[in-house]
């Protein structure tokens, strides 16, 4: 078997939190700040409304659930309200260059109209292109509604069986430290193993579950709604159990 669960290179334990974009954009705002967000585990895993929520700017990467492999390109969002406003620092590359102007190669730097404005360099089309198959499959799946809907089912799942381990070993051997609510979590669990917890982890990826390994005991499973199974995650619970056993 071998099951591509989805996961990242971040820094730390990283609970997994969905934090309050709302919130946090708002408190920033009252600050006089703008509002940025690395998105690297939240693009094509959970519900965003960018625009609606006045976020300032956010960039994320696309080989974590957006499946565009590694090293694929990556995405920024700058909010509209900014389009205009040519005195903002920004990272100007030639390709964002006014294009009626952009081959008399003037001195300084006049931003194109809107996103185009935003753009450095010539885009990487092979790149894009593993991005548009990705974002097709998206697309084809009718969008991250129904499959956030699914995916908060498949944690659901994985969270239950974890706990029914745990209850039946009369002891809370794996600590989850994600929160229990949708709203606040995606697709990821962080999983605290009290017990041989590099061990299970290297079972888990011999038997062809690819999580992600935090020192110094925390193992992070994130089932993805587009390609694994309620039946995957209960052989993964399966597996748990088994490693326990074993190691
Ligand atoms: C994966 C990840 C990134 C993306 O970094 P790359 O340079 O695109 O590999 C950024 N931030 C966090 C928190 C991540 O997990």
């Amino acid at each position: 078997m071998n099951w591509p669960w989805c996961c990242s290179a971040g820094s730390t334990i990283s609970p997994g939190n969905f934090f309050d974009i709302e919130a946090i954009t708002k408190a920033a705002h009252n600050a006089g700040a703008y509002a940025g967000f690395d998105l690297a585990h939240a693009a094509g895993n959970v519900m965003l409304q960018l625009h609606d929520l006045d976020v300032d700017f956010a960039t994320w990467c696309s080989y974590k659930y957006m499946n565009s492999g590694p090293g694929g390109i990556s995405g920024i969002f700058v909010h509209e309200k900014h389009f205009e406003n040519k005195a903002l620092n920004r990272f100007a590359g030639w390709w964002g260059y006014r294009q009626d102007k952009r081959f008399l190669m003037a001195p300084g730097f006049q931003p194109d109209e809107g996103a185009a404005g935003w753009q450095v360099s010539t885009s990487p089309v092979m790149l894009l292109t593993l991005h548009k198959a990705a974002l097709d499959i998206f697309e084809e799946a009718g969008g991250l509604a129904p499959l956030r809907a699914k995916g908060d089912l498949l944690t659901g799942f994985l969270e239950f069986v974890i706990n029914e381990i745990n209850s039946t070993k009369d002891e809370e051997l794996f600590k989850i430290i994600t929160p229990k609510s949708k709203a606040e979590r995606g697709s990821q669990l962080s999983i605290v193993c009290k017990r041989n917890a590099k061990q299970t982890f290297n079972y888990l990826t011999e038997n062809g579950v690819i999580g992600d390994w935090r020192e110094p005991n925390v193992i992070r499973l994130s089932p993805v709604p587009l390609y694994n199974t309620f039946e995957q995650v209960f052989e993964v619970g399966r597996m748990l159990a088994a490693s326990v056993d074993e190691n």
